[in-house]
């Protein structure tokens, strides 16, 4: 006989989605647990993909200004060299302290952890079958909370082996750096990639079946984004339809068609990366035999309050609708709690930035060129390059501009796109500008500090109504 636990609220997963709802229900005095089969806190996120990624990112970027920038700069280094080995304990002790860092907060807050995989038995009750042996559970909760995430999703007919044809996962854990690397798929996460290997000194070539890269980036942002890429050596081939990818021995040879042209070519790679977009996992959470309403991307169907057919049963993050991003699935978490303890809770979906932590990064967050034409919007752009930014000169690091789209009327911002050195946290400003219902010239009138890349931002703001002082 399975023991049974009582809990007010039970999160499935422990994601970003997850152990932020669980430890906001806690804070909220409900008693609290969480189920997670990985063995370790953190999701997708912590454990194979923000987190890791941005350590590859980072210390991949340092590695290739310290080899191609340092000389200029009036550093003289010899011998500079990547240890793959160290490179990627680097990473693991990132993550390692980081999910470490989640368990001590739900000690903290009394969420209960039970490492194993949770399945519905019925709808206030989910079975855990424990991943370290261990006796089975069953867990009982007035509230249930599916963050159960999402995973790669599968490229037809290419088998992924982890080794040569990798998913991020596998590119995220290469203990060798491949001469040659392939990537299908020109979104944030194929491009990350990309960055990584191709400054460690892998060719790198992107094949892309849309016409742009970047899924989602203003269309501007995104040729300046494929021009910048390019300059650091990464190869594009767009229109590229993939209709091979096997391993042979080290070798993996692709084939992919030219849709325009309608040739088809061949090409060989020591690595194959397939990042053509994530799915909703919900493998053995038995959601299907609950009868929870499916659609037909694999997303758990829920309403505007995160609520399934079972009002108790609500779904965030991943494996829900809307994008798939870590802060996301967080802010869901919040407002879900907040829906259980309150009747109400918030997410503002109109305002959610993406970032690319390329060098430099590119973020965005509001609306882009495409999507105002579209809605008949009438905008206004403005417009400032980090090239007649002081600090960005001083940096030596002056790629990319902040651009701004206000309305015609009266100067909204309504969308901001950036390229540049610390875009990821400059976008924040323009967050709270979206938030706040801030016009372009509330922002051109609050001093920014000098110098700073941030100047940047507010000459930008200022050129959708006057002029820029700087440019
Ligand atoms: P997940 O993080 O996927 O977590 C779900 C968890 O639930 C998993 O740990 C899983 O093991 C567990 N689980 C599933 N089923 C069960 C079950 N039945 N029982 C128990 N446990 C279960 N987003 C960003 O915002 N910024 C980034 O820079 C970024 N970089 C990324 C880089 C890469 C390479 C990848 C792959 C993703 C990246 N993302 C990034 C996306 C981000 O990781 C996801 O949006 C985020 O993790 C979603 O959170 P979640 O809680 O919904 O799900």
């Amino acid at each position: 006989e399975a023991v049974t636990k009582k809990h007010d609220v039970v999160v499935i997963g422990g994601g970003p989605g997850g152990y932020v709802a669980a430890i906001k229900a806690a804070q909220e005095g409900y008693n609290t647990a969480c189920i997670e089969k990985r063995g370790a806190l953190g999701g997708t996120c912590l454990n194979v993909g923000c987190i890791p990624s941005k350590s590859l990112l980072n210390n991949s970027h340092l590695f290739h200004t310290i080899q191609h920038e340092a000389k200029g700069r009036g550093i003289d280094v010899a011998g500079v060299e990547i240890n793959i080995g160290n490179f990627q304990k680097a990473k693991e002790t990132a993550v390692k302290q980081l999910t470490g860092g989640i368990e001590m907060l739900f000690k903290k807050n009394g969420v209960t952890y039970y490492k194993g995989a949770g399945s519905f038995i019925d709808e206030h009750q989910v079975k855990v079958d424990p991943i370290e042996g261990g006796e089975e559970l069953t867990v009982q909760a007035d509230n249930i909370i599916v963050a159960t995430g999402s995973e790669p999703s599968p490229f037809p007919g290419i088998e992924v082996d982890e080794e040569r044809i990798v998913t991020s996962t596998g590119a995220l854990a290469l203990k060798e750096i491949p001469k040659r690397l392939v990537v299908i798929g020109g979104g944030i996460i194929g491009l990350e990639m990309s960055s990584v290997w191709s400054r460690l000194g892998s060719e790198v070539t992107v094949l892309e079946f849309q016409d742009a890269i970047g899924a989602g980036m203003d269309g501007e942002v995104a040729k300046a984004t494929q021009k910048f890429l390019t300059k650091q050596g990464l190869k594009f081939q767009l229109g590229a339809k993939v209709t091979k990818g096997v391993r042979e021995g080290d070798v993996v040879k692709i084939e992919y068609e030219d849709v325009k042209k309608g040739t088809t070519t061949e090409i060989e790679a020591d690595v194959l990366l397939v990042a053509v977009g994530r799915r909703p996992y919900i493998e053995g959470l038995g959601a299907e035999k609950l009868g929870l309403d499916i659609d037909n991307r694999g997303r758990l169907v829920i309403d505007s309050e995160f609520k399934t057919k079972f009002p108790h049963i609500r779904v965030i993050g991943d494996v829900t609708f809307g994008v798939m991003l870590a802060h996301k699935a967080e802010e869901e978490g919040i407002a879900a709690v907040e829906y259980i303890k309150n009747g109400h809770g918030h997410v503002n979906y109109g305002n959610i930035p993406s970032v690319m932590y390329s060098h430099p990064e590119v973020a965005w967050v509001g609306q882009n060129e495409q999507q105002l034409k579209e809605a008949g919007i009438k905008f206004k752009v403005g417009k400032f390059p980090f090239i007649a930014n002081s600090r960005a000169k001083t940096n030596q690091d002056t790629e990319g501009f902040v651009k701004f789209l206000a309305d015609a009327e009266t100067q909204r911002v309504l969308g901001v796109h950036i390229i540049g050195p610390n875009a990821g946290e400059m976008i924040a400003e323009a967050g709270l500008a979206l938030e706040y219902g801030a016009s372009t010239e509330d922002i051109a009138r609050v001093c920014h500090a000098h110098p700073t890349l941030s100047e940047a931002f507010k000459e930008a703001a200022l050129g959708t109504f006057g002029k820029t002082i700087n440019f």
